[in-house]
């Protein structure tokens, strides 16, 4: 297990551990909270089928195959150490949009029965903070794992889902939660905090 014995790899699985358990323990919670609406279509199932293995199988292949050893790179030294700082900020602001969102939460477009919107905590002033964790975490992998594939497709993948399902899922909400989801977007950064407030 050559890549596993690298310090870097040790610390990136440290954190993937964290980052699984935190979205197991609260898709669990969710596990019984009843779906009045599902909105998973090709586009939905595809993206998904991109992102998942890119996310999970690869970084694992990486750690504990030789597999993906044709397209290691060399890193510079900093980057690792921005890699651990960026990864402990997002399992904060993944733990803590999962906290926030409650029973809201849901892995493809869905909305629960009796869906309340979140406009406190992470959700404040960013819609997507969960989104933006994931980001981060992409961002933190790649400087954490120096192969281009292990390193970089989970980015590069989620970008993608990011780009295509966000306004989807915008939309859905404006459908479902009416005026109340309207005026939220126009006090809120999707994935940054709005700097000038929004006129009246
Ligand atoms: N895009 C958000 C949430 C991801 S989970 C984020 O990045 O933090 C996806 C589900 O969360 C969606 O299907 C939707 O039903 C729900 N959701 C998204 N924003 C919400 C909000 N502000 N309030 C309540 N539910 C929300």
């Amino acid at each position: 297990m050559p890549n596993l014995a690298r310090p870097w790899s040790v610390v990136f699985l440290a954190g993937f551990i964290a980052y699984t358990a935190i979205r197991a323990v609260y898709a669990r919670r969710c596990k019984r909270v009843p779906t009045a609406h599902r909105r998973v279509d090709a586009l939905e199932t595809a993206l998904l089928l991109l992102v998942i293995p890119a996310s999970l199988l690869l970084p694992l292949l990486y750690l504990f195959t030789p597999l993906l050893n044709f397209a290691d790179y060399r890193l510079p030294a900093p980057a690792p150490w921005c890699g651990a700082a960026l990864m402990l900020a997002a399992l904060w602001l993944f733990w803590r949009s999962h906290a926030d969102l409650g029973r809201q939460w849901s892995a493809t477009l869905e909305v629960r029965e009796g869906h309340a919107l979140v406009d406190r905590g992470v959700y404040r002033r960013v819609r997507h903070p969960m989104y933006a964790s994931i980001i981060l975490w992409g961002i933190a992998q790649g400087l954490l794992l120096p192969n281009w594939l292990a390193g970089w497709c989970a980015l590069a993948t989620f970008s993608v889902l990011y780009v295509l399902r966000t306004p989807r899922e915008e939309r859905m909400m404006c459908e479902f939660l009416g005026q109340g989801y309207r005026d939220y977007m126009r006090k809120t950064g999707r994935l940054f905090p709005r700097i000038r407030r929004a006129t009246q």
